[in-house]
């Protein structure tokens, strides 16, 4: 049996302790759910405020020139691709994850249009914008998105036929946190000829990922997550080198012109990744991103300069086996099941469980109890789920035995009953 003890020992030999004051985190709240919404750097006011006074209020239109204003995406992508396995010059931060991955999967689809291949697979359990994204896209070009269950990658049945063109998945899945060996994956499917697209929402700053080791072709990513860039950050695009410079996304706005301010009435692509910008850049949002980043890289001291990925990892996957553990011992016979792999080479930062019933007054009880995970509606294949994120940067072993303490309290007391847990709220 762990104990409290236990765990307050772990956190006073943790070396990653530290990270955790780069945050400002609201008192009496144990936050699990960085893997929605990171939290707050402490650096980010001062640094948006200094944005917004200094480099707007006094420097204006001269600060696209004289802070850097116009670098921003490449320098900041410089920084996610430390976190990504990319090399210097391979990424660029901007717009959405959604918007991202429509240029990515639109430049993957041109690249097979003469293949003869028509198909672009995807998981049933993806996050629901991508898949809108590629069901659209693939009515618009002329494909049909094929959609399936993770087993059905592998072995002699696989999906991965000479039909597919584009396989498109989530690194580590959103509701499960089940996570894609991507390397295997990613050379299965070019042995089958088609392209890997990946979303790595729920694995930038949580997992470590190795896109050029992998062989990935194209890859996107959310900026608010686990990179603490601030709620609708921007979020962040990464294409192999080898079709960085030759495919066109479709949306072609000056901003990834290959001279933008020689304002000529034709477009020409900027030499590489560049071409993926669209148009003027959040300057105020792209600010905070930075901070983000920068309280990931933090952990760069900790592993010799490497992206601070290992330490952050070894520290993830400590506080998700623990709280695992905890949940085991501590509320068996409650009706819980443990939905994440526990097979650490397919689990990602975050833990899942499922209850056929009172999941969702469980995560808002919980909540009132300043324990902040989420809950993800079931469907036909799985039942509802509690969702857990652990962010290594600010959570310690405590924390994690403190919210399986309020957990075995709320479950114990049918506490979760109570009317106010039961009453849904817009955002889940
Ligand atoms: C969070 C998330 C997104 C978010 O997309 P937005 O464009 O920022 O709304 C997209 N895909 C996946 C897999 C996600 O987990």
């Amino acid at each position: 049996m762990t104990t409290l003890e236990d765990c307050r020992a772990l956190d006073a030999q943790d070396p990653l302790r530290s990270l955790r004051d780069q945050f400002t985190l609201p008192d009496g709240v144990i936050y699990l759910d960085g893997n929605s919404l990171g939290v707050l750097p402490k650096a980010a006011p001062a640094r948006i405020a200094q944005v917004v006074a200094e480099e707007w209020g006094q420097g204006l239109i001269r600060s696209w020139n004289t802070a850097s204003w116009f670098d921003l995406p490449q320098r900041l992508g410089d920084k996610v691709a430390r976190l990504i396995g990319a090399a210097p010059g391979e990424v660029v931060c901007t717009d959405s994850t959604s918007v991202n991955l429509y240029k990515v999967l639109f430049a993957a689809l041109s690249q097979q249009k003469d293949s003869g291949r028509k198909l672009v697979i995807s998981e049933r359990s993806n996050f629901p914008t991508d898949l809108y994204i590629a069901e659209s896209l693939c009515r618009e070009r002329g494909f049909t998105l094929k959609l399936i269950e993770a087993n059905e990658l592998q072995g002699p049945g696989s999906v991965l036929t000479d039909e597919v063109a584009v396989l498109m998945l989530t690194h580590v899945n959103y509701r499960t946190g089940a996570m894609h060996d991507m390397k295997a994956t990613t050379a299965a499917a070019h042995a089958a000829g088609a392209l890997t697209v990946w979303d790595l929402a729920h694995s930038a700053g949580a997992v470590p990922v190795a896109l050029n080791e992998s062989n990935a072709d194209y890859a996107i990513g959310c900026g608010y997550k686990y990179l603490n860039g601030g709620p609708g950050a921007p979020a962040f695009v990464w294409v192999h080198t080898r079709h960085a410079g030759k495919f066109e996304q479709p949306l072609s706005g000056w901003w990834g012109h290959a001279a933008p301010f020689e304002f000529t009435p034709h477009y020409r692509p900027a030499p590489g990744v560049g071409r993926y910008l669209c148009g003027t850049q959040p300057i105020i949002a792209l600010a905070g991103l930075e901070c983000g980043l920068d309280t990931v890289l933090a952990a760069e001291a900790f592993d010799g300069g490497k992206g601070g990925m290992a330490a952050l990892r070894a520290k993830s996957l400590a506080l998700t086996d623990l709280f695992i553990a905890l949940v085991e011992e501590r509320c068996a016979g409650q009706g819980l099941s443990l939905v994440t792999p526990r097979e650490h080479a397919r689990r990602g930062s975050q833990v899942c469980l499922s209850r056929s019933e009172g999941a969702y007054a469980i995560v808002q009880a919980l909540i009132a109890r300043g324990v902040i995970g989420d809950y993800r509606a079931g469907d036909s294949q799985m039942p509802d789920i509690l969702r857990f994120g652990f962010t290594p940067l600010y959570l310690g072993f405590e924390d994690v035995w403190n919210s399986v303490e309020h957990l075995v309290q709320v479950l114990e007391a049918g506490e979760w009953q109570r009317e106010e847990f039961n009453r849904k709220n817009a955002v889940t």
